[in-house]
């Protein structure tokens, strides 16, 4: 397929689309399936040739991973951070859009905020609950509308664009399974609204925090340390604890996250192995398995730490800490 050539008025500066596969680049064998599809299967060029409107936007592309998002990887966020941090570092560039699956979106928008946070420019992930071959493809005017906040004047920091409402990375969480709308943010409205009258503006651009810079996620993608999340529920006796403390391939457990019920409370008999893989050196975090709400620190649970933020997300966040250890 031929590539949109772009008209580029004046100095316009330039957007630049990272591909990653995801149900955005997805194809079904009929228009009306919108589940039995298979996720990264067109290359980024496609999805913007499939949409005329960005003729006049001054585009570059570039895919950097083909993936089903449930299968991220460590070696795929090394290079999509490493190369988001190439191109927010060319003066011509006003902004970057990430084209990614909705599975992990949340995770990867994450780890991309703490370790690049641009703080002049964004980074706008985008995504699609439609495979690009269905009659109700979302995919192509997400890609408009993140291209469209990515070149507004004044954007800054990590977000995601879907269904006309832009996210800051901060609490980002998918809600949904199946509908277009399928994101929210823990504790913020959207940042901004975009629909066929441009941008509508309605809370600060995210971002601002330090970078820890790309250096913190250098070590081989094999070698990173092993943190895995748990959750506490009725009769959660702790055995899946006590076997991640036994497990013996690859990486050794460095760091637990448990999705806690209600206000991070734990049930006893996992608080026992989780005080257990404490004194074993492991790192563990409590936060809310509950969709909304912060968590109240309050005491209980001794050294747990109580943390609020979703259980995906402090995860990244616990991984860059022990990684910055490791260092
Ligand atoms: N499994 C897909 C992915 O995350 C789902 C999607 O993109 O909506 O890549």
């Amino acid at each position: 397929m031929n590539l949109p050539t772009p008209f580029v008025a004046g100095n316009a500066k330039r957007v630049v689309v990272l591909g990653t596969g995801g149900t955005i680049a997805g194809t079904a064998a009929s228009a009306t399936d919108a589940v039995g599809y298979t996720a990264a299967q067109r290359g980024v060029d496609v999805l913007i040739a499939a949409v005329p409107a960005l003729a006049r936007h001054a585009l570059d592309w570039e895919q950097v991973a083909q993936l089903d998002s449930k299968d991220m990887d460590f070696a795929a966020w090394q290079q999509l951070a490493a190369r988001i941090d190439h191109h927010l570092r060319r003066d011509e560039v006003q902004g970057i859009v990430v084209t990614h699956g909705t599975d992990t979106l949340e995770e990867t928008a994450w780890l991309i905020a703490r370790v690049i946070a641009p703080s002049a420019k964004p980074v706008v992930f985008t995504a699609a609950m439609r495979p690009a071959t269905s009659l109700q493809a979302d995919g192509p005017q997400n890609l408009l509308d993140a291209v469209t906040v990515a070149s507004q004047p004044g954007a800054h920091g990590v977000m995601a664009v879907l269904a006309g409402k832009v996210w800051g990375a901060a609490g980002l969480r998918k809600i949904h399974t199946y509908d277009l709308d399928a994101f929210s943010a823990v504790h913020a409205g959207p940042v901004a609204l975009v629909t066929s009258g441009g941008v509508q503006q309605l809370s600060a651009w995210p971002g601002g925090e330090k970078p820890l810079g790309l250096a913190r996620i250098a070590p081989d993608a094999t070698r990173w340390p092993r943190v895995e999340i748990v959750v506490s529920h009725a009769g959660a006796d702790g055995a899946i604890v006590d076997a991640l403390l036994a497990h013996r391939d690859g990486p050794p457990l460095r760091g637990l996250v448990v999705a806690g019920t209600g206000n991070a409370t734990l049930h006893t008999a996992l608080a026992a192995s989780l005080e257990h893989a404490l004194t074993r050196g492991v790192e563990v975090w409590r936060c809310s398995r509950v969709a909304e709400g912060p968590v109240i620190a309050a005491g209980g649970h001794g050294r747990i730490r109580a943390v609020s933020m979703t259980p995906w997300q402090a995860r990244v966040e616990m991984l860059l800490g022990l990684l910055g250890e490791n260092g």
